[in-house]
């Protein structure tokens, strides 16, 4: 079995270490004999997208969303969209999550027209959402406890046809009102959780290169790796972070 990974825009969306979660599905998927292959694409970088099985952007600023506006509406945009409707996978967060949403209109008043590939829109407040926080997966995405690190101005309002990717235990999540955290439609996964997300929510990667694989293969079982280290940092954070006050 293999999956081929498209990282999108790595030289631009990379905040605090998202690619870290590149690494990470692939070293889960050669520790059971999965191959995987990662192709960077950036701005101006043209491929053909649905030979993909799985995406990956990353979060940025508010000035480097805007910078991408003029590559996603030059085909990338339109590709990323049947690659959703597709079924293909999708890991995005933050900046890259709010991409896939139908707009971001920033705290000083941008509008920035983006993919509208899952229904939610995302408005910038003057106060930031920053912190160690955590969340609960919702049942479709396997129902374990994620730990991570939010850092947005954008707060995110979801669509009627979409559940959110979990229920916030503590922090912020899409906006700080109604304790959704991110999306899940289809195999999109659009979360908040910086950090990067996969190494220390093990369970969470699983349930990401599992939709993958069953897109592409059918049935497919994910032999249990030896996560002893993985889960003890995760429930160490877990911890820690819900009982800060
Ligand atoms: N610019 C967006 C916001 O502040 C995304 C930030 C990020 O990716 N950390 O809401």
């Amino acid at each position: 079995m293999k999956l081929s990974i498209c990282h999108l825009y790595p030289e631009v969306l990379n905040l605090y270490g998202d690619r870290g979660n590149i690494i990470c599905m692939e070293k889960r998927l050669n520790w059971r004999g999965i191959e995987c292959e990662v192709t960077k694409l950036g701005i101006g970088d043209t491929e053909d997208l649905s030979k993909f099985d799985c995406f990956f952007i990353g979060g940025g600023q508010d000035f480097e969303q805007e910078v991408l506006l003029s590559d996603l509406n030059s085909g990338k945009g339109q590709e990323l969209k049947s690659a959703v409707e597709d079924g293909k996978t999708f890991l995005c967060i933050c900046g890259g999550y709010q991409m896939m949403g139908h707009y971001y209109k920033t705290y000083d008043g941008n509008t920035c027209e983006f993919l509208g590939a899952v229904d939610f829109y995302t408005v910038g407040s003057k106060t930031r959402m920053i912190d160690n926080y955590a969340f609960q997966l919702g049942e479709e995405s396997g129902g374990s406890t994620v730990v991570g690190f939010e850092n947005h101005s954008g707060k995110t309002y979801l669509g009627k046809g979409v559940s959110p990717l979990g229920t916030v235990l503590k922090g912020f999540g899409n906006n700080g009102e109604d304790k959704t955290e991110g999306v899940r439609y289809k195999n999109v996964f659009g979360s908040y959780s910086h950090g990067p997300i996969l190494p220390k929510n093990p369970a969470f990667c699983d349930m990401v290169l599992q939709t993958a694989l069953e897109r592409k293969y059918g049935k497919a079982t994910l032999e249990p790796l030896e996560d002893a280290f993985e889960n003890a940092a995760h429930d160490t954070v877990l911890e820690k972070i819900l009982k800060q006050e």
